[in-house]
């Protein structure tokens, strides 16, 4: 798909920038500075960058290890062909939020009635991605937050893919809502059968936005795609997909072999 690709400038230094559509809150490629394209409101979060600290190398060497471990097809790592490894910069929000959710109803698995009632309340340093289509694990994503510096563009490497955010900070705060909303609702669940009344409010403290190093990995295992994805700031696994298991005959005769042969 060709992305029709519109053009504006710098608000700072009057560069000319290119934005893909959707694109909200702009990043400055040659100063660094965030502005809001769509508003004349001076964009006032802080901005901060985790920096990457893996080669494509250390990438690759990663993703082979975490081949041979548990519950993955023994020959996993040799028989795999890695295509696409790339390193994107992606937009997270980290909202500081109190939430606090009063609740009234009642238990009635033990066959009667038992009321509940009462109120939750938490707070959270939730993520939102700034990106509306982009499948990402976020709730699995620990971004390593403690090792983030002021934003810099010179700590985005040559070569890298960098995205500016789809939402601006008061629709990131929305989805932070709904999604703590919905996990609260969750939580309730376990111990209240029927809930007749749910309140939440929320008490936003602080919003931070930040640039995150995530690396994609495409590998192909007999003759299929997987993805794999990896926190460039942490060195972990974020999330990877693993072949199902060989059920055929040949592989299950190639896995006795292995077991016998300690191959
Ligand atoms: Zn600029």
């Amino acid at each position: 798909m060709t992305e029709v690709v519109s053009n504006v400038n710098c608000r700072n230094c009057g560069a000319p920038l290119e934005l893909a559509p959707g694109e909200i809150l702009i990043t400055c490629e040659f100063c660094g500075t965030t502005f809001n394209q769509s508003s004349d409101k001076a964009f006032v979060l802080k901005h901060s960058i985790v920096p990457n600290s893996m080669s494509k190398d250390d990438v690759k060497a990663l993703v082979k290890r975490w081949m041979r471990g548990d519950t993955k097809p023994p020959n996993l790592a040799k028989a795999s062909k890695f295509h696409d490894i790339k390193l994107t910069y992606l937009p997270f929000f980290v909202i500081d939020v109190k939430a606090k959710t009063e609740f009234k109803g009642g238990m009635t698995r033990t066959g009667g009635w038992i009321p509940r009632e009462g109120v939750m309340d938490k707070e959270y340093f939730w993520k939102v991605l700034g990106r509306r289509a982009t499948r990402f694990p976020t709730r699995e994503y620990d971004i390593p937050i403690s090792t983030k510096v002021n934003f810099d563009m010179s700590k985005v490497p040559q070569g890298s893919e960098f995205h500016n955010t789809e939402l601006d900070e008061s629709e990131a705060v929305s989805v932070a809502r709904q999604e703590i909303e919905s996990h609260h609702r969750f939580l309730l669940e376990q111990d209240v059968d029927s809930v007749d009344r749910v309140d939440t409010t929320f008490d936003v403290d602080e919003i931070e936005f930040l640039h995150a190093p995530v690396w994609e990995v495409r590998y192909e295992f007999k003759g299929k795609g997987y993805n794999v994805l990896v926190d460039g700031g942490s060195k972990a696994i974020i999330k990877g997909e693993v072949p199902p298991p060989d059920t055929s005959m040949k592989g299950f005769f190639g896995n006795i072999k292995r077991a016998m042969t300690g191959d």
